[in-house]
Protein backbone atom coordinates (compact mmCIF):
# COMPACT_ATOMS: atom_id res chain seq x y z
CA UNK A 1 0.00 0.00 0.00
CA UNK A 2 1.14 3.56 -0.85
CA UNK A 3 -1.16 6.00 -0.02
CA UNK A 4 -1.96 8.97 2.73
CA UNK A 5 -4.71 8.33 5.52
CA UNK A 6 -6.30 11.79 5.70
CA UNK A 7 -7.86 13.24 8.75
CA UNK A 8 -7.12 10.67 11.22
CA UNK A 9 -6.49 11.16 14.98
CA UNK A 10 -3.06 9.65 16.20
CA UNK A 11 -2.75 8.70 19.66
CA UNK A 12 0.71 7.00 20.92
CA UNK A 13 0.72 7.38 24.41
CA UNK A 14 4.36 6.12 24.97
CA UNK A 15 4.49 9.33 22.41
CA UNK A 16 2.81 11.42 24.69
CA UNK A 17 1.34 12.06 21.45
CA UNK A 18 -2.39 12.72 20.90
CA UNK A 19 -3.10 14.86 17.37
CA UNK A 20 -6.49 14.59 15.64
CA UNK A 21 -6.51 16.16 12.06
CA UNK A 22 -3.28 14.49 11.19
CA UNK A 23 -2.81 12.57 7.57
CA UNK A 24 -0.44 9.82 7.32
CA UNK A 25 1.54 8.72 4.98
CA UNK A 26 2.14 5.02 4.52
CA UNK A 27 4.51 2.89 1.77
CA UNK A 28 4.97 -0.20 2.04
CA UNK A 29 4.11 -1.04 5.94
CA UNK A 30 6.29 1.62 6.81
CA UNK A 31 4.69 5.22 8.10
CA UNK A 32 6.85 7.38 5.93
CA UNK A 33 5.29 10.71 7.94
CA UNK A 34 2.80 12.09 10.07
CA UNK A 35 2.05 15.86 9.35
CA UNK A 36 -0.69 18.34 9.92
CA UNK A 37 -1.90 19.15 6.54
CA UNK A 38 0.68 16.98 3.74
CA UNK A 39 0.57 17.91 -0.06
CA UNK A 40 -0.20 14.56 -1.78
CA UNK A 41 1.60 15.08 -4.91
CA UNK A 42 0.80 12.06 -6.87
CA UNK A 43 0.14 9.99 -4.10
CA UNK A 44 -3.35 8.54 -3.65
CA UNK A 45 -5.49 10.05 -0.45
CA UNK A 46 -7.90 8.27 1.43
CA UNK A 47 -10.13 10.77 2.92
CA UNK A 48 -11.23 9.99 6.37
CA UNK A 49 -11.76 13.71 7.94
CA UNK A 50 -15.02 13.24 9.34
CA UNK A 51 -17.80 15.51 9.29
CA UNK A 52 -17.98 18.95 11.63
CA UNK A 53 -18.66 17.84 14.94
CA UNK A 54 -18.02 14.24 14.06
CA UNK A 55 -15.81 11.42 15.56
CA UNK A 56 -12.38 10.82 14.01
CA UNK A 57 -10.71 7.28 13.22
CA UNK A 58 -7.58 6.66 15.40
CA UNK A 59 -4.79 5.41 14.45
CA UNK A 60 -2.11 3.95 17.79
CA UNK A 61 -0.07 1.07 17.90
CA UNK A 62 -1.16 -2.27 17.74
CA UNK A 63 -2.67 -3.57 21.06
CA UNK A 64 -1.43 -5.74 23.29
CA UNK A 65 -3.50 -9.23 25.00
CA UNK A 66 -1.63 -10.97 27.93
CA UNK A 67 -4.00 -13.34 28.23
CA UNK A 68 -5.06 -15.30 25.13
CA UNK A 69 -6.02 -19.18 25.16
CA UNK A 70 -5.67 -20.69 21.80
CA UNK A 71 -5.83 -24.48 21.43
CA UNK A 72 -3.11 -25.63 19.84
CA UNK A 73 -2.29 -28.34 20.56
CA UNK A 74 -4.65 -30.67 22.21
CA UNK A 75 -8.27 -28.91 20.99
CA UNK A 76 -7.66 -27.47 17.46
CA UNK A 77 -11.49 -27.93 16.87
CA UNK A 78 -11.61 -25.09 19.14
CA UNK A 79 -9.07 -22.72 17.97
CA UNK A 80 -5.50 -22.74 16.30
CA UNK A 81 -2.67 -20.58 16.48
CA UNK A 82 -3.33 -19.83 13.03
CA UNK A 83 -7.08 -19.10 13.55
CA UNK A 84 -6.58 -17.42 16.95
CA UNK A 85 -4.14 -14.68 15.28
CA UNK A 86 -6.45 -14.10 12.65
CA UNK A 87 -8.80 -13.18 15.22
CA UNK A 88 -6.36 -11.26 17.16
CA UNK A 89 -5.20 -8.94 13.89
CA UNK A 90 -9.36 -8.48 12.85
CA UNK A 91 -9.70 -7.21 16.77
CA UNK A 92 -6.61 -4.67 16.41
CA UNK A 93 -4.09 -7.09 18.64
CA UNK A 94 -0.29 -7.41 17.02
CA UNK A 95 0.98 -8.94 20.15
CA UNK A 96 -0.71 -11.66 22.33
CA UNK A 97 0.50 -14.28 25.01
CA UNK A 98 -1.05 -17.66 24.37
CA UNK A 99 -1.68 -19.39 27.68
CA UNK A 100 -0.24 -22.29 29.03
CA UNK A 101 -3.14 -24.40 29.40
CA UNK A 102 -3.12 -26.59 26.40
CA UNK A 103 -2.78 -30.79 26.22
CA UNK A 104 -0.37 -31.10 26.70
CA UNK A 105 0.29 -27.86 28.94
CA UNK A 106 3.46 -26.04 28.39
CA UNK A 107 5.53 -26.71 31.20
CA UNK A 108 9.00 -27.44 30.13
CA UNK A 109 11.78 -25.92 28.09
CA UNK A 110 11.22 -28.12 25.40
CA UNK A 111 7.01 -27.65 25.49
CA UNK A 112 8.18 -23.81 25.27
CA UNK A 113 10.32 -24.21 22.49
CA UNK A 114 7.80 -25.93 20.28
CA UNK A 115 5.15 -23.57 21.17
CA UNK A 116 7.17 -20.46 20.34
CA UNK A 117 8.45 -22.28 16.99
CA UNK A 118 5.06 -23.79 15.99
CA UNK A 119 3.73 -19.47 15.98
CA UNK A 120 6.37 -18.50 14.15
CA UNK A 121 4.41 -18.31 11.23
CA UNK A 122 1.35 -16.74 12.92
CA UNK A 123 -0.59 -13.39 11.69
CA UNK A 124 0.55 -11.73 14.98
CA UNK A 125 3.24 -12.30 17.17
CA UNK A 126 2.54 -14.90 19.15
CA UNK A 127 4.22 -15.14 22.72
CA UNK A 128 4.47 -17.93 24.64
CA UNK A 129 3.22 -18.09 28.55
CA UNK A 130 4.23 -21.09 30.32
CA UNK A 131 3.05 -22.91 33.09
CA UNK A 132 3.84 -21.92 36.81
CA UNK A 133 4.02 -25.59 38.09
CA UNK A 134 3.99 -28.71 35.90
CA UNK A 135 0.78 -30.14 34.47
CA UNK A 136 -0.67 -26.94 36.11
CA UNK A 137 -1.28 -29.15 39.62
CA UNK A 138 0.64 -26.76 41.59
CA UNK A 139 3.12 -29.02 43.00
CA UNK A 140 6.04 -28.32 41.65
CA UNK A 141 7.65 -25.18 40.03
CA UNK A 142 8.34 -25.87 36.13
CA UNK A 143 12.03 -24.72 35.53
CA UNK A 144 11.78 -21.43 35.13
CA UNK A 145 15.03 -20.30 34.28
CA UNK A 146 15.23 -23.13 31.38
CA UNK A 147 11.80 -21.90 30.59
CA UNK A 148 12.61 -18.30 30.52
CA UNK A 149 15.87 -19.29 28.48
CA UNK A 150 13.59 -21.96 26.38
CA UNK A 151 11.59 -18.21 25.71
CA UNK A 152 8.62 -18.02 27.91
CA UNK A 153 7.19 -14.68 28.38
CA UNK A 154 5.25 -15.35 31.14
CA UNK A 155 4.33 -17.42 33.90
CA UNK A 156 0.76 -19.06 34.61
CA UNK A 157 -1.05 -21.50 36.02
CA UNK A 158 -4.54 -19.75 34.59
CA UNK A 159 -7.15 -21.43 35.10
CA UNK A 160 -5.98 -23.32 37.91
CA UNK A 161 -4.87 -21.72 41.06
CA UNK A 162 -3.57 -25.00 43.47
CA UNK A 163 -0.19 -23.83 44.79
CA UNK A 164 0.26 -22.59 48.21
CA UNK A 165 1.11 -19.59 49.06
CA UNK A 166 4.75 -20.73 49.71
CA UNK A 167 5.27 -22.06 46.54
CA UNK A 168 4.22 -18.88 45.10
CA UNK A 169 6.46 -16.64 46.85
CA UNK A 170 9.27 -19.18 46.12
CA UNK A 171 8.14 -18.39 42.40
CA UNK A 172 7.92 -14.83 42.80
CA UNK A 173 11.55 -14.40 43.58
CA UNK A 174 13.12 -16.67 41.21
CA UNK A 175 10.73 -15.11 38.84
CA UNK A 176 12.78 -11.57 39.42
CA UNK A 177 16.08 -12.20 37.67
CA UNK A 178 14.44 -13.50 34.72
CA UNK A 179 12.75 -9.55 34.21
CA UNK A 180 9.40 -11.86 33.78
CA UNK A 181 5.58 -11.41 35.44
CA UNK A 182 3.90 -13.93 37.45
CA UNK A 183 0.85 -14.29 36.48
CA UNK A 184 -2.04 -15.41 38.77
CA UNK A 185 -5.81 -16.76 38.09
CA UNK A 186 -7.31 -15.51 41.63
CA UNK A 187 -9.88 -18.30 42.15
CA UNK A 188 -9.16 -19.83 45.46
CA UNK A 189 -9.45 -23.82 45.25
CA UNK A 190 -10.31 -24.58 48.94
CA UNK A 191 -13.22 -21.94 48.85
CA UNK A 192 -14.44 -23.18 45.36
CA UNK A 193 -14.37 -26.98 46.44
CA UNK A 194 -16.38 -25.92 49.64
CA UNK A 195 -19.37 -24.49 48.01
CA UNK A 196 -19.59 -26.93 45.36
CA UNK A 197 -19.17 -29.77 47.75
CA UNK A 198 -16.61 -31.67 45.57
CA UNK A 199 -13.15 -33.06 45.38
CA UNK A 200 -10.97 -32.73 42.50
CA UNK A 201 -10.64 -30.23 39.95
CA UNK A 202 -13.21 -27.44 40.12
CA UNK A 203 -12.51 -26.11 36.44
CA UNK A 204 -16.14 -25.77 35.60
CA UNK A 205 -18.08 -25.68 39.01
CA UNK A 206 -20.51 -23.21 38.30
CA UNK A 207 -20.57 -21.85 41.98
CA UNK A 208 -17.82 -18.99 42.65
CA UNK A 209 -18.41 -16.52 45.39
CA UNK A 210 -16.32 -13.41 45.90
CA UNK A 211 -14.68 -14.74 48.38
CA UNK A 212 -12.68 -17.63 46.25
CA UNK A 213 -11.17 -14.30 44.40
CA UNK A 214 -10.51 -12.46 47.87
CA UNK A 215 -8.46 -15.05 49.50
CA UNK A 216 -6.54 -15.66 46.54
CA UNK A 217 -5.99 -11.88 46.34
CA UNK A 218 -4.92 -11.59 49.46
CA UNK A 219 -2.81 -15.07 49.28
CA UNK A 220 -1.01 -13.84 46.47
CA UNK A 221 0.17 -10.21 47.92
CA UNK A 222 1.16 -12.21 51.33
CA UNK A 223 3.48 -14.28 48.67
CA UNK A 224 4.67 -10.95 47.18
CA UNK A 225 5.16 -9.41 50.67
CA UNK A 226 6.87 -12.67 51.96
CA UNK A 227 9.14 -12.61 48.82
CA UNK A 228 10.09 -9.41 50.00
CA UNK A 229 10.53 -8.58 45.98
CA UNK A 230 9.44 -9.00 42.65
CA UNK A 231 6.18 -8.42 40.74
CA UNK A 232 2.63 -10.28 40.78
CA UNK A 233 0.11 -9.87 38.30
CA UNK A 234 -3.39 -10.71 38.88
CA UNK A 235 -5.69 -11.83 36.15
CA UNK A 236 -9.20 -10.87 35.18
CA UNK A 237 -10.41 -9.71 38.64
CA UNK A 238 -14.12 -9.52 38.65
CA UNK A 239 -15.11 -8.10 41.72
CA UNK A 240 -15.71 -4.76 43.67
CA UNK A 241 -13.59 -6.15 46.56
CA UNK A 242 -11.13 -7.49 44.49
CA UNK A 243 -10.38 -4.03 42.97
CA UNK A 244 -10.44 -2.60 46.62
CA UNK A 245 -7.89 -4.72 47.57
CA UNK A 246 -5.63 -4.32 44.67
CA UNK A 247 -6.09 -0.36 45.71
CA UNK A 248 -5.19 -0.62 48.96
CA UNK A 249 -1.93 -2.85 47.84
CA UNK A 250 -0.79 -0.35 45.73
CA UNK A 251 -1.39 2.48 47.80
CA UNK A 252 0.61 0.68 50.00
CA UNK A 253 3.35 0.11 47.33
CA UNK A 254 3.09 -3.41 46.20
CA UNK A 255 4.58 -4.38 42.91
CA UNK A 256 0.86 -5.39 41.83
CA UNK A 257 -0.64 -5.28 38.85
CA UNK A 258 -4.18 -6.07 36.70
CA UNK A 259 -6.01 -6.63 34.41
CA UNK A 260 -9.81 -6.60 33.65
CA UNK A 261 -11.89 -8.57 30.66
CA UNK A 262 -14.03 -7.04 28.51
CA UNK A 263 -16.85 -8.99 29.35
CA UNK A 264 -16.66 -8.68 33.41
CA UNK A 265 -16.52 -4.54 32.20
CA UNK A 266 -19.44 -4.64 29.88
CA UNK A 267 -21.65 -7.80 30.28
CA UNK A 268 -24.77 -6.60 32.22
CA UNK A 269 -26.68 -8.50 29.70
CA UNK A 270 -27.68 -6.02 26.93
CA UNK A 271 -30.06 -8.71 25.46
CA UNK A 272 -33.17 -9.04 24.34
CA UNK A 273 -33.45 -12.84 24.87
CA UNK A 274 -31.19 -15.17 27.18
CA UNK A 275 -28.22 -16.63 25.30
CA UNK A 276 -28.93 -19.90 24.08
CA UNK A 277 -27.61 -22.35 25.16
CA UNK A 278 -27.32 -21.11 29.31
CA UNK A 279 -23.45 -22.27 29.12
CA UNK A 280 -22.30 -19.04 26.52
CA UNK A 281 -22.67 -16.88 29.75
CA UNK A 282 -20.40 -19.34 31.93
CA UNK A 283 -17.26 -17.69 32.30
CA UNK A 284 -14.41 -17.96 35.41
CA UNK A 285 -14.95 -15.64 37.53
CA UNK A 286 -18.44 -14.96 36.80
CA UNK A 287 -20.34 -12.13 35.45
CA UNK A 288 -21.32 -10.85 38.80
CA UNK A 289 -23.46 -7.70 39.48
CA UNK A 290 -23.63 -4.23 38.29
CA UNK A 291 -21.46 -2.82 41.39
CA UNK A 292 -18.91 -5.13 40.59
CA UNK A 293 -18.99 -4.14 36.95
CA UNK A 294 -18.81 -0.55 37.62
CA UNK A 295 -15.76 -1.19 40.38
CA UNK A 296 -13.93 -2.86 37.54
CA UNK A 297 -14.29 0.74 34.87
CA UNK A 298 -13.85 3.00 37.84
CA UNK A 299 -10.08 0.46 38.86
CA UNK A 300 -9.78 0.78 35.00
CA UNK A 301 -10.35 4.22 34.16
CA UNK A 302 -7.96 5.53 37.16
CA UNK A 303 -5.45 3.12 36.79
CA UNK A 304 -5.75 0.46 39.66
CA UNK A 305 -6.59 -1.71 36.62
CA UNK A 306 -3.83 -1.50 34.86
CA UNK A 307 -4.56 -3.36 31.64
CA UNK A 308 -7.61 -4.99 30.00
CA UNK A 309 -6.85 -8.69 28.41
CA UNK A 310 -9.24 -10.66 26.60
CA UNK A 311 -9.49 -14.06 28.20
CA UNK A 312 -10.17 -15.27 24.71
CA UNK A 313 -11.42 -18.52 25.34
CA UNK A 314 -12.83 -20.52 22.18
CA UNK A 315 -14.63 -23.59 23.12
CA UNK A 316 -16.01 -26.16 20.73
CA UNK A 317 -20.42 -26.10 20.27
CA UNK A 318 -20.90 -29.58 22.18
CA UNK A 319 -18.69 -27.95 25.23
CA UNK A 320 -20.96 -24.79 25.68
CA UNK A 321 -24.18 -26.83 25.26
CA UNK A 322 -23.72 -28.83 28.25
CA UNK A 323 -25.96 -28.13 30.94
CA UNK A 324 -25.28 -25.26 32.72
CA UNK A 325 -23.33 -26.67 35.49
CA UNK A 326 -21.25 -28.67 33.14
CA UNK A 327 -20.60 -26.84 30.17
CA UNK A 328 -16.83 -25.27 29.71
CA UNK A 329 -16.04 -21.57 31.08
CA UNK A 330 -15.10 -18.96 29.04
CA UNK A 331 -16.03 -16.62 26.00
CA UNK A 332 -14.13 -15.79 22.87
CA UNK A 333 -13.05 -12.25 23.09
CA UNK A 334 -10.25 -11.26 20.72
CA UNK A 335 -12.47 -9.81 17.92
CA UNK A 336 -14.77 -8.40 20.31
CA UNK A 337 -12.85 -6.61 22.99
CA UNK A 338 -12.78 -2.79 21.42
CA UNK A 339 -16.37 -2.19 20.62
CA UNK A 340 -16.85 -4.36 24.39
CA UNK A 341 -15.19 -1.92 25.97
CA UNK A 342 -16.45 0.75 24.32
CA UNK A 343 -19.85 0.03 23.37
CA UNK A 344 -20.72 -1.56 26.89
CA UNK A 345 -17.85 -1.10 29.58
CA UNK A 346 -17.48 2.45 30.06
CA UNK A 347 -14.58 3.41 27.67
CA UNK A 348 -16.47 5.54 25.09
CA UNK A 349 -15.99 9.25 23.75
CA UNK A 350 -13.17 11.02 26.24
CA UNK A 351 -12.23 7.33 27.91
CA UNK A 352 -10.77 6.35 24.23
CA UNK A 353 -7.27 7.21 25.06
CA UNK A 354 -7.33 5.62 28.29
CA UNK A 355 -8.59 2.84 26.87
CA UNK A 356 -5.93 2.87 23.66
CA UNK A 357 -3.31 3.15 27.00
CA UNK A 358 -5.15 0.30 28.48
CA UNK A 359 -4.64 -1.96 25.27
CA UNK A 360 -0.75 -0.94 25.05
CA UNK A 361 1.37 0.92 27.25
CA UNK A 362 -0.68 -1.24 30.26
CA UNK A 363 0.27 -4.74 28.93
CA UNK A 364 3.81 -4.06 27.69
CA UNK A 365 4.30 -2.36 31.49
CA UNK A 366 2.87 -5.81 33.04
CA UNK A 367 5.25 -8.20 30.77
CA UNK A 368 8.31 -6.04 31.02
CA UNK A 369 10.76 -5.89 28.12
CA UNK A 370 12.43 -9.14 29.45
CA UNK A 371 9.44 -10.98 28.35
CA UNK A 372 10.29 -10.27 24.33
CA UNK A 373 7.34 -8.05 24.08
CA UNK A 374 7.80 -5.13 21.82
CA UNK A 375 7.57 -1.54 22.86
CA UNK A 376 3.93 -0.23 21.08
CA UNK A 377 5.15 3.05 19.23
CA UNK A 378 4.35 4.56 16.04
CA UNK A 379 7.93 5.03 14.20
CA UNK A 380 8.29 7.11 11.19
CA UNK A 381 10.39 4.57 8.96
CA UNK A 382 10.30 1.70 10.80
CA UNK A 383 8.11 -1.41 9.66
CA UNK A 384 4.79 -0.31 11.20
CA UNK A 385 3.13 -2.35 13.88
CA UNK A 386 -0.30 -0.30 14.45
CA UNK A 387 -4.03 -0.41 14.07
CA UNK A 388 -6.73 1.51 12.86
CA UNK A 389 -10.24 2.09 14.21
CA UNK A 390 -13.06 3.81 14.18
CA UNK A 391 -14.75 4.19 18.03
CA UNK A 392 -18.39 5.01 16.24
CA UNK A 393 -18.90 2.52 13.35
CA UNK A 394 -21.88 0.24 14.41
CA UNK A 395 -21.62 -3.37 13.00
CA UNK A 396 -23.31 -6.58 14.39
CA UNK A 397 -21.73 -9.20 15.57
CA UNK A 398 -22.09 -12.33 12.61
CA UNK A 399 -20.88 -15.97 13.15
CA UNK A 400 -20.13 -15.83 9.45
CA UNK A 401 -17.33 -13.19 9.95
CA UNK A 402 -16.10 -14.16 12.96
CA UNK A 403 -12.18 -15.36 12.34
CA UNK A 404 -11.95 -17.07 15.52
CA UNK A 405 -12.16 -21.31 15.14
CA UNK A 406 -15.09 -20.67 17.71
CA UNK A 407 -18.15 -18.77 18.03
CA UNK A 408 -18.86 -18.99 21.85
CA UNK A 409 -20.44 -15.60 22.51
CA UNK A 410 -23.53 -14.68 24.36
CA UNK A 411 -23.03 -11.30 22.07
CA UNK A 412 -24.25 -12.85 18.32
CA UNK A 413 -26.61 -10.82 16.83
CA UNK A 414 -25.28 -7.69 18.98
CA UNK A 415 -24.91 -4.54 17.95
CA UNK A 416 -21.64 -2.81 18.81
CA UNK A 417 -19.64 0.60 18.18
CA UNK A 418 -16.10 0.46 17.36
CA UNK A 419 -14.50 -1.79 14.44
CA UNK A 420 -11.01 -2.14 13.46
CA UNK A 421 -10.35 -1.13 9.82
CA UNK A 422 -6.70 -1.68 9.67
CA UNK A 423 -4.12 -3.90 11.26
CA UNK A 424 -0.61 -4.18 10.49
CA UNK A 425 2.45 -5.94 11.65
CA UNK A 426 5.83 -5.41 11.19
CA UNK A 427 4.63 -3.63 7.76
CA UNK A 428 2.32 -6.63 6.62
CA UNK A 429 -1.19 -6.03 6.31
CA UNK A 430 -2.88 -8.32 8.68
CA UNK A 431 -5.94 -7.05 8.55
CA UNK A 432 -8.25 -5.22 6.30
CA UNK A 433 -11.88 -3.68 6.68
CA UNK A 434 -12.11 -3.25 2.46
CA UNK A 435 -15.81 -2.40 3.25
CA UNK A 436 -14.89 0.30 5.37
CA UNK A 437 -11.40 1.12 4.34
CA UNK A 438 -11.66 0.99 0.45
CA UNK A 439 -8.30 1.50 -0.97
CA UNK A 440 -8.07 3.47 -4.27
CA UNK A 441 -6.27 0.46 -6.94
CA UNK A 442 -3.68 3.22 -7.61
CA UNK A 443 -3.05 2.46 -3.51
CA UNK A 444 -3.21 -1.43 -2.69
CA UNK A 445 0.30 -2.46 -3.86
CA UNK A 446 0.97 -5.77 -2.53
CA UNK A 447 -0.61 -7.27 0.40
CA UNK A 448 1.59 -9.41 2.14
CA UNK A 449 0.95 -12.24 4.46
CA UNK A 450 3.39 -12.35 7.86
CA UNK A 451 5.70 -14.90 8.24
ZN1 LIG B 1 -8.10 -17.54 34.32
Amino acid sequence: MNCILRGVRVIDPLARRDAAGQDVWLSEGRIIAIYKHMGEGTLPVIDLTPPPGGTPVILCPGFIDIHTHLREPGDEGAETIHSGSQAAAAGGFTQIVAMANTVPPIDSPDRVKEATFRAVAASVQVLTGCALTKGLKGEELVDMEACAAAGAAAFSDDGRNGFSPRLLSEAIGRAVSLGRPVMIHPEDEEVLAQVNRVQGPVQRCSLRPVEAETRAIDYALRALAHAGKGHVHLQHVSSAAGVEMIRRAKEGGANVTAEATPHHLGMWLPFATEPQPAGLLKVNPPLRTDRDREALIQGLRDGVIDTVATDHAPHRVEEKALPYDRAAPGMIGLELALAVCITLGGMSGDWIPTLVDRLTIGPYRVLGKASGIREPRLRIGEAATCVLFDPEAEWTVEPAHLRSGSQNTPLLGARLHGRVLMTLVDGALVHHDRQRLPWPASAAGTETARG
